[in-house]
């Protein structure tokens, strides 16, 4: 470029490259992180190619905070899965829905489908390493991000943890360590955020084409803010840590202690609910190969359903193998989804209408 051309344009591109600067993590910053959309998942500090974010943990939450220089590349807007959220659909494509139960003998939330899929696809060295989710050992209920790599440590791991884990942080660590195939468990926020590392052309998985990732979301109606989550309780006598055990089923939210229980219906604690959930219209993981819930099963029982040929083939083979039963879904109780799907999606519209 002739010399006087070339000083005019990078002044001009210093100008921009300043105008960005307080644009792309700005923009996060503005739009996701300080009007509560942010999910806490970590793929704007995981997408950061030159590590300037940073997710500190504030009172329990986990917050990306710029903590080094911002290029003004924008990945961190593009990984994020609240920056551009639009979905029209109720309960996306389903290729089959099942009520599936573990038969091995350990705890689990509902059937145990979720651990037991991921036991099959870790002996099967279907994958290396699965990411869930598993209880802090110092604070109670916390949840951590684990990678486990066998049965032992799957079944240290079983249940439902009620607040935003980092697990796609911790998937991408996995990859950055040299893994090439993970499974992950996590609610559709979560996943969102994969899908996202996987159709934009600066995601991770465009980049790194060797690693694959295998998907099972979570029904989620809401997950709760930890501090808030902790609060509720302690105004009503119950200290987190005495807690066994908590479910949310048939719209009651229910807390096991030693020898008592207690039940809410859910809307009363829309206080602790994560201000990121009044963005989800998602309830059970569209982007995912394998969804599981309660809803649509009986007690003792996880609703799955599949979404991808890969998913098909994870039932099966968890099936021969001998780890769970299962029996094809009615009518009846896919429409029971569907609904409580719509029900989310109202309380997102009417939430909106009101803004
Ligand atoms: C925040 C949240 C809200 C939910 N709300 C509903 C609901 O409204 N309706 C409904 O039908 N189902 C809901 N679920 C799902 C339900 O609680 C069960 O997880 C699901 O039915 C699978 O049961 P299972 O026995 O097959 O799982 P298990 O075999 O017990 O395995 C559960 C797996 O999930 C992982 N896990 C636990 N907590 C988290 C977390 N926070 N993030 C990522 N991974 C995690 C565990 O580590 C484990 O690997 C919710 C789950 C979460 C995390």
């Amino acid at each position: 470029m002739p010399h006087d051309y070339k000083s005019t344009v990078d002044e001009i591109q210093k100008v921009l490259k300043e105008k960005t600067k307080r644009y792309a993590f700005k923009k996060l910053e503005r739009e996701v992180i300080a009007t509560g959309a942010c999910i806490e998942c970590g793929s704007c500090v995981a997408g950061c190619p030159v590590d300037a974010i940073s997710g500190k943990r504030i009172e329990n939450k986990y917050i990306p905070t710029l903590t080094g220089e911002c290029t003004s590349c924008g990945i961190c807007y593009a990984m994020c899965p609240r920056a551009f959220a639009i979905q029209n659909e109720l309960i996306g494509n389903i290729k089959s829905a099942w009520k599936v139960r573990s038969l091995r003998e350990h705890q689990r939330q509902d059937g145990g489908a979720v651990t037991a899929f991921l036991e099959f696809m870790l002996e099967s060295k279907m994958i290396e390493a699965a990411v869930v989710a598993c209880q802090s050992s110092e604070i109670p209920w916390l949840p951590i991000a684990k990678r486990v790599t066998d049965k032992v440590q799957l079944y240290d791991c079983v249940g439902t943890i009620y607040s935003h884990a980092q697990v796609v942080s911790e998937m991408i660590e996995g990859f950055k360590e040299g893994l090439s195939k993970q499974a992950v468990v996590g609610t559709a926020c979560n996943i969102d955020a994969i899908e996202r590392m996987e159709s934009h052309p600066a995601g991770f998985f465009t980049v790194d084409t060797e690693a694959s990732v295998f998907k099972i979301s979570l029904f989620c109606m809401e997950s709760f803010n930890y501090a808030d989550l902790t609060k509720f309780l302690k105004d009503d006598g119950i200290d987190i840590q005495d807690v066994k055990r908590f479910e949310i089923a048939g719209g009651q939210f229910t807390v096991n202690l030693d020898d008592s229980e207690k039940s809410w219906p859910v809307k009363e604690l829309d206080s602790a609910a994560a201000t990121s959930c009044s963005y989800c219209q998602d309830l059970t993981g569209m982007n995912s190969d394998l969804s599981c819930g309660n809803i649509g099963s009986d007690e003792g029982w996880t609703t799955v359903l599949v979404r991808t040929a890969l998913g098909e083939k994870v039932l099966q083979g968890t099936l021969d193998a001998g780890i769970i039963e299962a029996e094809q879904l009615e009518a009846k109780s896919v429409r029971t989804v569907a609904n409580s799907a719509r029900f989310k999606k109202n309380k997102y519209y009417k939430l909106r209408s009101s803004h």
